[in-house]
């Protein structure tokens, strides 16, 4: 093992999945596991895709630093923890809650602004607003986090052109947006191989849907925040998720 292969640490495993690295000090960015690959990001850089353990993935970071390259985006503090047992359970999706009242309708038009999100290649930080509400997210092409609106994402009167083009000040050229999305988005999948399992059929949407709707409104209430981590957690198969829940809730819908 040379120097730099060994130069550099890892923080602890933070509630968003992250793993920060320091380079000889400096903050470099961090890692991230996600579909059985390990990523690397340093804010305002570009990196290379997929790699296949922790190592190689802070091995990029370390090789940014030593060609003198360093985060241009601060980034994003660590949120702190409430030490009950909800919130440990809870961890790694309830700052995604939808800012809406949770009905069975806002957590599913949720996974899909989320699912559409992960298209486009932005990571939410915070619940869906809404449409026409600023909503915190991260740039997945260069590490920039801003406010963006969902309506100017997801297209409007028929045109589904994101707005603005180019994506936020500061991105990447337009002209490299395309495969830059591609190389972000590799890691999508038709199904969810998790090791806690989201619904992508739409027999376990409505297995879901139903159980939050059963503990909703009860002393149970604590209960529907769990079940929602089945919708709200980030997942590779986010797309199906979000259209079987869709079909899930016309089903539920049609029977009252
Ligand atoms: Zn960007
Ligand atoms: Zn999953």
């Amino acid at each position: 093992m040379n120097n730099e292969q060994q130069s550099y640490q890892l923080g602890a495993r933070e509630e968003s999945g992250r793993y920060p690295v320091k380079v000889g000090g400096i903050t470099a960015g961090y890692i991230y596991r996600r579909h059985g690959s390990w990523y690397s990001v340093m804010p305002g850089h570009r990196t290379d895709g997929r790699c296949a353990d922790r190592h190689a993935a802070a091995q990029a970071l370390v090789h940014l630093i030593n060609q003198g390259q360093r985060p241009t985006v601060p980034p994003q503090s660590t949120r702190p923890h409430t030490p009950t047992a909800l919130a440990r359970a809870t961890a790694s999706y309830t700052y995604l809650i939808p800012d809406l009242r949770p009905t069975l309708a806002n957590l599913v038009r949720a996974a899909e602004a989320m699912a559409r999100l992960a298209e486009l290649g932005w990571s939410p930080l915070a619940g869906y607003p809404g449409a026409d509400q600023p909503w915190m997210m991260q740039c997945r092409l260069c590490g920039w986090e801003g406010r963006r609106f969902w309506s100017h994402l997801r297209g409007r009167n028929g045109d589904l052109t994101p707005r603005p083009i180019t994506r936020h000040p500061g991105c990447l050229p337009v002209a490299d947006h395309e495969e830059a999305i591609q190389k972000v988005t590799a890691e999508q999948a038709t199904r969810c191989e998790c090791p806690f399992t989201h619904p992508t059929s739409v027999p376990q949407a409505l297995d879901v849907l139903k159980s939050i709707q059963a503990a909703r409104g009860t002393r149970h209430d604590a209960r529907a925040i769990l079940f929602s981590r089945a919708i709200l957690e980030p997942c590779p198969a986010s797309t199906n998720r979000a259209k079987a829940l869709r079909s899930a809730l016309g089903l539920i819908s049609s029977q009252k």
